[in-house]
């Protein structure tokens, strides 16, 4: 099968042929459609998350269930399926006290050395040696990953486009439901419209936020933040983002401030525009290491709440995503601003990177 793979972090990703991998014991061999192309991967390849190279890098992703291993129940060969990003184990202390977002053993395993949880990567270059997988490696023709990420999809669904539900619609949805509870009336900003941004926009319009203000650099983005549902759009590049903020809600700031670009000082702008007693919900995920500087006085007396998240609980949430999209509340393709196919994934990641990629694009397999 083709594969992108992310070599170095100095050079682009190259695709080369390997092995197609097998699925063990409680695992899905998936015939990829589509992968997402996410911002989280662009970290990796810049050397700014830790991550053992060479790898398969894509971590959001569709397809059609090629063969499954033992003991898988949930879904089965033809079957249309999306996977998310987070694979949980089932068996750690996190997954069976309801935290799956934080599975143990996906972190210590996947995360830090890019293998399944017996240890092992299902990929390799063809003289044998491993390749590391960063989720279930989606940026290939084929992939492996735990049936506790796999989802079967309604026919009604388009198979690509439905790929970006595994990584950006996954971490919104965990954002606004999980993490913020976002109650109906609340008025939300979002920092950084871009692929999970623009999703938080919808998703906090779904949940009934009054206001909706997206906060961006880039106007093509705040235009799609509007079609996404945004109710105001601010160019923090020509205007003081917070005093703006300021003007529009009477002094008091927002109930909600998400961050979705992962840097210090779209974070402390974050902080800035939040009400007393409201809540910053940390989405964006930084180089490793970033500090953020905020007045302790503010969050201590205004009681501000600073909270990360990450992803979703995937057994409970993607099932109740896709109930969303199957009833026609959330938009899937109007984020997807292109498909490109897996001959432009190096080229398409360095777009991504100089900040050109509008919304989400996603990587075409031809499944
Ligand atoms: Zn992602
Ligand atoms: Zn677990």
């Amino acid at each position: 099968m083709k594969a992108a793979i992310c070599t170095d972090t100095t050079s682009p990703l190259t695709v080369e042929d390997i092995p197609i991998p097998a699925p063990r014991t409680g695992e899905v061999l998936i015939r990829t459609a589509a992968c997402g192309v996410c911002h989280t991967d662009l970290h990796v390849m810049k050397g700014e998350v830790a991550f053992p190279l060479p790898c398969v890098l894509g971590h959001e992703v569709s397809g059609v269930v090629e063969e499954v291993g033992p003991n898988v129940l949930n879904v089965k060969p033809g079957d249309r399926v999306v996977a998310s990003f987070i694979m949980p184990c089932g068996w750690c202390s996190n997954c069976t006290s309801g935290l799956e977002d934080l599975c143990s053993t996906f972190f210590a395993m996947n995360r830090l050395k890019g293998t399944l949880y017996d240890g092992e990567t299902r990929l390799h270059r063809p003289d044998g040696r491993p390749l590391s997988m960063y989720s279930m490696g989606g940026l290939a023709e084929y992939c492996v990953t735990p049936a506790t990420s796999v989802f079967a999809i309604p026919d009604a669904l388009d198979l690509v486009d439905t790929s970006i539900l595994g990584c950006s619609m996954f971490t919104a949805y965990g954002a606004v439901r999980n993490v913020a509870e976002l109650h109906a009336g609340q008025t939300v900003a979002v920092v950084a419209v871009g692929g999970v941004g623009a999703n938080i926009v919808q998703m906090a319009a779904v949940s009934g936020a009054e206001r909706v203000i997206a906060i961006d650099v880039d106007d093509d983005k705040l235009a799609l933040a509007r079609t996404m549902g945004a109710t105001h759009v601010i160019n923090s590049r020509s205007v003081d983002a917070a005093a703006v903020v300021a003007e529009m809600t009477g002094g008091a700031g927002v109930d909600v401030a998400f961050e979705a670009f992962g840097h210090k000082d779209t974070t402390r702008l974050a902080t800035d525009i939040v009400s007393d007693g409201g809540q910053v919900v940390v989405v964006g995920i930084p180089a490793a290491g970033t500090q953020l500087e905020v007045d302790l006085a503010r969050v201590v007396r205004r009681k501000i709440q600073i909270k990360g998240s990450f992803g979703a609980k995937a057994r409970r949430d993607v099932p109740a995503i896709l109930r969303l999209l199957a009833s026609g509340k959330l938009d899937l393709s109007g984020v997807i601003s292109q498909r490109v196919p897996l001959a432009e994934a190096p080229a398409i990641y360095q777009s991504l990177s100089r900040g050109e990629v509008l919304g989400r694009a996603v990587v075409t397999m031809g499944a």
